[in-house]
């Protein structure tokens, strides 16, 4: 079923979203102090919603939007180093209509992949409070929820984004073992009522700059799983 309505909708409502008084602050003074090298553009400075269909076989969940990056286009891992790894990859595998993502009007289109957050405000240094990550997470279960229809597959972005994102599975309507299983690059992990569950380390700069995580084992992992929602 595509409820894209539905999840139109819900991207809207999170975008507006003013739950949580210190990113709510951080967000917004990133947006009016800007970058140098940005300081033409108009930060978008909210919340950023997930990115891709709403009949999504693959959800790809990672922290946190970056400050000059998401936070500055609105668009998930858009605009800064890590988007530029992880969307290469979606290109080499398929799964994009292009290999960048600049801007939201940059034409981009995801093919079956939904790319989402379990907080959708940028958090200074790239660290939410485990507060912050349980405010937020009503978003992801109800942006699950809608996806659960189509949804085969989610590869998580490190550690954060997998504890995060287990809770939220279970909320949505997955059955997750317990104890809850742990989070490594490769892990694998199938959820009762139809989930392949897939750890892989975070695109961030700090894991791509030193080879932590390569191009390869992103295609590997991101490959697997897509081949697993019946995308390849
Ligand atoms: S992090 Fe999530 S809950 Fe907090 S203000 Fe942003 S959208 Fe709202």
């Amino acid at each position: 079923m595509d409820d894209s309505g539905g999840l139109a909708r819900l991207d809207r409502r999170v975008s507006e979203c003013r739950a949580c008084p210190r990113l709510v602050e951080w967000r917004e003074e990133v947006a009016r102090t800007k970058r140098a090298a940005f300081a033409d553009w108009t930060y978008w400075g909210r919340p950023v919603p997930g990115f891709g269909p709403a009949d999504a076989r693959l959800a790809i969940i990672g922290l946190a939007p970056a400050a000059h990056g998401g936070n500055r286009t609105g668009r998930m891992f858009t605009g800064d180093r890590s988007g530029d790894v992880l969307y290469q990859a979606l290109h080499d595998l398929g799964l994009a209509s292009q290999p960048t993502s600049a801007a939201l009007d940059d034409g981009l289109e995801l093919y079956g992949v939904r790319v989402t957050a379990p907080v959708h405000c940028a958090p200074p240094a790239n660290k939410p409070t485990h507060g912050e990550r349980d405010t937020c997470r009503p978003w992801l279960v109800q942006e699950l929820k809608l996806l659960r229809p189509t949804l085969r597959a989610v590869v998580v972005l490190g550690a954060f984004g997998w504890q995060a994102a287990l809770p939220a599975l279970t909320e949505a309507g997955w059955t997750v073992p317990r104890p809850r299983p742990a989070f490594g690059h490769g892990a694998h992990v199938p959820l009762e009522g139809g989930l392949d569950l897939y750890g892989c380390f975070h695109v961030s700069q700090r894991n791509t700059f030193t080879g932590r995580l390569t191009p390869e084992m992103l295609r590997e992992t991101l490959g697997t799983a897509a081949q697993m929602a019946g995308l390849r």
